[in-house]
């Protein structure tokens, strides 16, 4: 065969020319000479064709990044090998050299090639509705029949701070975009609903109470063509603390404590352990403080009954012995509680 760049015969040719002269003319990658970059300049996500893409990557990691991408191997290239350097960067372009070896029909032949990145700097959709405000949730801080204390509040305060520290790593709409303390309670704004909600269980994990949730439509996506709802979650912390009175159905017992699901509850007049529900919590009455309970003593001590003093008008009063009180005797101080009338000895003191 003869080779018509080099007139040379009885050479295999590629694609018409001789050996020696393909690996010559060949090119090991084609790279356009300028590109461009759109990140978002509060989170460095960066626009891919209409899509913004989360990124951890600096500045310079997305160039080489944008770089790689845009570089088109020829065919007749095998064992590739790469490397991209930023030469110079002037304000957002970024001047880089892309070093490539490689081999052509048994021949390695390497080339570099220049190529200019401008990084745009836009706004990605999620930073831009955090710096307007947007919200997607209303996290409602209330108690029931009071205003949350402040020792809760501050608690809430830090669940709701660190948490969504957290949650922002994973999710960019976890962000608090406004706090606001109302006659009722305190308010908290959160850009995803998603994390609104994880912030709510834990509140509740931690303080108990009842969690509520209403949707309010506030427009239309009419891009999307959809209704748009705005979720307020509503915490209403109980009535009562740890060491409280309440009753429910026939039982009356003292708070010993509560978690996300249940109140624990001690029965004033067994001592036994027993749990509510939270979602029970409308049935429940608050009959007696922790600060209600009085100190007062025994004074006598039949099989049957057992005498005390009133804590307050010193009168004797009678009470019928029963398994929790038996042991005890004449001149032990003890706890006792009022409840409608009634005395209940809660223990020794
Ligand atoms: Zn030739
Ligand atoms: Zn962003």
């Amino acid at each position: 065969m003869f080779c018509p760049r080099c007139g040379r015969e009885d050479e295999e040719l590629y694609k018409g020319i001789c050996r020696s002269c393909f690996v010559k003319e060949a090119q090991l990658i084609k790279i356009p000479h300028n590109i461009e970059i759109t990140i978002c300049a509060h989170c460095n996500s960066l626009l891919k064709g209409i899509k913004w893409e989360d990124s951890e990557l600096s500045e310079e990691e997305l160039v080489k990044r944008a770089v790689k991408e845009n570089i088109e191997k020829f065919s007749h290239v095998n064992n590739l090998d790469l490397s991209v350097q930023i030469l110079t960067v002037k304000g957002t372009n970024f001047e880089c050299i892309i070093y490539a070896n490689g081999n052509v029909i048994g021949t390695n032949i390497s080339e570099d090639h220049r190529i200019n990145v401008k990084i745009k700097r836009g706004m990605c959709p999620d930073c831009s509705r955090y710096a307007s405000g947007y919200f997607e949730s209303v996290i409602q801080i209330r108690a029931d029949k009071r205003f949350p204390s402040s020792k809760e509040l501050q608690t809430i305060d830090n669940i709701i701070r660190t948490k969504t520290r957290t949650l922002s790593v994973k999710n960019r709409m976890a962000y608090i975009s406004n706090v606001a303390i109302i006659k009722e309670g305190v308010d908290y704004y959160i850009g995803s609903y998603k994390a609104a909600k994880k912030l709510s269980s834990s509140i509740k994990d931690s303080m108990g109470g009842i969690i509520q949730e209403s949707p309010r439509l506030v427009g239309r996506d009419k891009f999307r063509g959809k209704d748009l709802y705005r979720i307020w979650i509503s915490i209403r912390l109980p009535n009562f603390q740890q060491g409280d009175f309440i009753k429910y159905e026939d039982h009356i017992g003292q708070v010993k404590g509560f978690d996300g699901k249940k109140i624990i509850l001690k029965d004033i007049i067994s001592d036994n352990i027993w749990s509510i529900m939270w979602k029970e919590y409308n049935r429940i009455k608050v009959i007696a403080r922790n600060s209600d309970i009085k100190i007062t003593s025994i004074i006598s001590k039949s099989p049957k009954i057992i005498q005390i003093l009133h804590p307050e008008t010193y009168q004797p009063i009678d009470i019928e012995v029963n398994d929790k009180i038996s042991d005890l005797e004449i001149g032990n101080e003890i706890k006792i509680l009022e409840i409608e009338g009634v005395p209940y000895i809660l223990g020794k003191l």
